[in-house]
């Protein structure tokens, strides 16, 4: 073997391993670095197919932990949170067992834009997180920096490609393994910002990873830099909500998962939220001082959806932006104010605090700060997440610059999972097409979504567990199944519908869930057991209720899905002007990312990351019509 480079790194962790008698060289199917969201998941699913799997990162104090907002899905995120569900992913289960507000946002437009979303206590979260990595057979836990790559002589075969074949860890010892996921972060080369102050970290109290990130640089991966923010957090008592408006939570609560009917906590027992806004002062407080504050002036961009309070400003001047107050925990002191990320120094962001209403008394006990980080380009990796460089290499969550914790769960579980149990062996990793055709035609997570793809295919994955298989084989024979139309005969409503389907003897349960007069209730009186104890799940009834009803709707656009992946190597005129074309629909985001991408094909633009499946489908049909 050959070490890519190995450097110490700046500052040393002590390495503590959680099993004193592993060997010195121990040797696994799967090494995952790094244990937050993405390589939580990452570890199960490896693990529950049957590979040994080692689950190495900083500290085990610290897997499961939220580094940023306390709270999960919202909208173009929520689904997302179903997909891993339907994987039998844990973030879904446990934000489940670890919420103190669960609300469905959007309830007012239409069910593909409502976005389940839950405030989470973080601690719990952690708590519930670490027993589930734990308790997980066949994977091992041990903390450590990983600083370097053991990488094998290219194979004749393998067109000199270079594989993986352990890692070294800061004190110089060894782990080998058949593959290598990492999943690091914002801990690459991790620079955190305050004012005009930078230190290393990956965020606050943790050390960056800098010996990896230059271990990579070195193997020839293409390295970009992002930024990301957090706000600064304020005593809880110092708020005055009495003139604030409350959110309460929805009562019922809607959990993640769809294997649970209830959450662990009664509406009632939930915390609220509390809305106010940001005023004039708060604008000139941010434009008086951007001279202190080197983290917006930097050109380094940050991942879509999460700008900061000065970004803000300066991209919409004069207006009010929402700042929601939000309970960071059942017992916490503490108050995250979502919208105001910000990297102002510390005595400047009280001052700007306490000009906001209801927060004049605020006392700020951490400050907001930023992050800058190393990020691998994601076009250096294949579909199923294993880089083009390195043989069973795989790069999953934030280090392929995803945003959020659902993106980095949800890419984890949708697009690797289907390759754990061969990463044991030595075939090939799988190709995702046959994911690629559904969820990634419509990965992208700003979509609206009416269906959820992956509970189809998710029956046959190894690791999803026996319980969850036969659940999500009931709810598919449930959609799809076909009923016999005798069940039905007895109930009065049905006769008419069932003569106007024209249909002799047997028919679907989408098929008669899609007219109006038909509920659960009445399916559930005409199919067989064990099916009937599924129709009385109130989510489950809801979610079929509406895949019926835009059944039709749903066909049109997978449909279109199949036109654009048909049509990937289609040519885009050399001179469309994408800013001002008109007779298509494209977002200005989108028309801005076209214009300085400039693709060659539809294939081509559709692999830009922002630009929606929506608009792919909308310049195809432009391109298709002015041919
Ligand atoms: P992480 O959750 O960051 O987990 C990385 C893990 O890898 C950690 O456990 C770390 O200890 C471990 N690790 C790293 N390097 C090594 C190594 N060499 N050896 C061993 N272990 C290692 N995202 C947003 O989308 N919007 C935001 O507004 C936002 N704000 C943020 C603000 C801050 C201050 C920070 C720090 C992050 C923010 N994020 C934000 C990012 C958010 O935390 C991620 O989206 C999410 O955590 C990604 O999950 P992940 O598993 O990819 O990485």
């Amino acid at each position: 073997w050959v070490a890519a480079s190995f450097t110490k790194q700046q500052f040393p962790l002590a390495r503590l391993s959680s099993d004193s008698a592993a060997p010195r060289t121990p040797h696994f199917d799967v090494i995952v670095v790094g244990g937050g969201h993405a390589g939580t998941e990452a570890a199960t699913a490896a693990a529950r197919c049957g590979s040994r799997t080692l689950l190495l990162t900083h500290r085990l104090d610290t897997i499961g932990q939220m580094s940023c907002n306390p709270s999960f899905g919202g909208i173009g995120k929520g689904h997302l949170m179903r997909e891993v569900d339907a994987l039998d992913g844990l973030c879904s289960r446990i934000c489940d067992q670890s919420g103190i507000h669960y609300k469905v946002l959007n309830r007012r437009k239409g069910p593909a834009v409502w976005g389940l979303r839950a405030q989470i206590d973080r601690k719990l979260y952690k708590q519930n997180m670490q027993k589930e990595i734990l308790n997980t057979p066949l994977l091992t836990v041990q903390e450590g920096a990983v600083e370097d790559l053991i990488l094998t002589e290219p194979e004749p075969e393998h067109t000199g490609k270079c594989r993986v074949s352990g890692v070294v860890l800061v004190d110089g010892s060894t782990v080998y393994a058949e593959s290598v996921i990492l999943t690091t972060g914002t801990f690459l080369r991790g620079m955190i910002v305050i004012g005009l102050e930078m230190h290393p970290a990956g965020r606050l109290g943790d050390h960056p990873s800098v010996g990896l990130a230059q271990t990579l640089e070195k193997l020839g991966f293409v390295v970009g830099r992002l930024k990301t923010g957090t706000p600064p957090r304020i005593a809880k008592d110092s708020i005055n909500f009495s003139i604030l408006n409350k959110q309460t939570p929805d009562n019922p609560s809607v959990p993640f998962s769809f294997t649970n009917e209830t959450v662990w906590i009664k509406p009632e027992d939930q915390l609220p939220c509390y809305l106010t806004h940001t005023n004039p002062r708060v604008d000139e407080i941010v434009l008086k001082n951007l001279h202190l504050n080197s983290h917006v002036k930097e050109t380094t961009r940050g991942p879509r959806y999460c700008p900061s309070i000065e970004s803000k400003v300066l991209r919409f001047p004069n207006r009010l932006h929402q700042v929601w107050l939000e309970p960071e925990g059942m017992d916490s002191d503490l108050i995250y104010p979502q919208g105001l990320s910000m990297t102002l120094p510390a005595e400047l962001q009280e001052k700007m605090i306490t000009c906001i209403r209801g927060l004049e008394k605020a006392k700020v006990i951490q400050p907001g700060y930023g992050v800058q980080y190393d990020y691998l380009d994601p076009r250096q990796i294949t579909p199923s997440l294993e880089t083009h460089l390195v043989q069973r290499l795989f790069f999953a969550g934030q280090i392929n610059g995803t945003t959020g914790y659902e993106e980095a769960a949800a890419q984890v579980r949708i697009l690797a999972h289907c390759n754990f149990r061969l990463l044991r062996s030595r075939h090939s990793p799988a190709s995702a097409s046959r994911v690629a055709g559904t969820i990634g035609a419509c990965g992208d997570c700003s979509e609206p979504r009416l269906y959820y793809c992956t509970p189809v295919w998710a029956r046959e994955q190894d690791s999803i567990s026996k319980k969850k298989k036969r659940n999500n084989l009931l709810v598919f024979i449930l959609r799809f199944g076909i009923i016999s139309k005798n069940l039905f005969l007895d109930l009065p409503h049905m006769t008419w519908i069932l003569t106007l389907m024209k249909l002799s003897y047997i028919c679907r349960a989408l098929d008669v869930l899609k007219y109006e007069e038909v509920d659960m209730d009445s399916l559930a009186k005409a199919v067989p057991e064990p099916l009937k104890k599924y129709t009385k799940c109130r989510e489950l009834a809801e979610r079929l209720k509406i895949e019926a009803t835009y059944e039709s709707v749903l066909f049109h656009q997978l449909q279109e899905i199949k036109g654009v992946q048909q049509d990937e190597a289609l040519q885009l005129p050399k001179d469309i002007d994408y800013l001002t074309i008109r007779d298509v629909s494209l977002s200005h985001e989108v028309r801005e990312k076209l214009h300085f991408s400039r693709p060659q094909t539809i294939g081509a633009a559709s692999r830009i990351p922002g630009v929606t499946p929506a608009a792919i489908i909308n310049l195809l049909r432009f391109v298709k019509t002015t041919q």
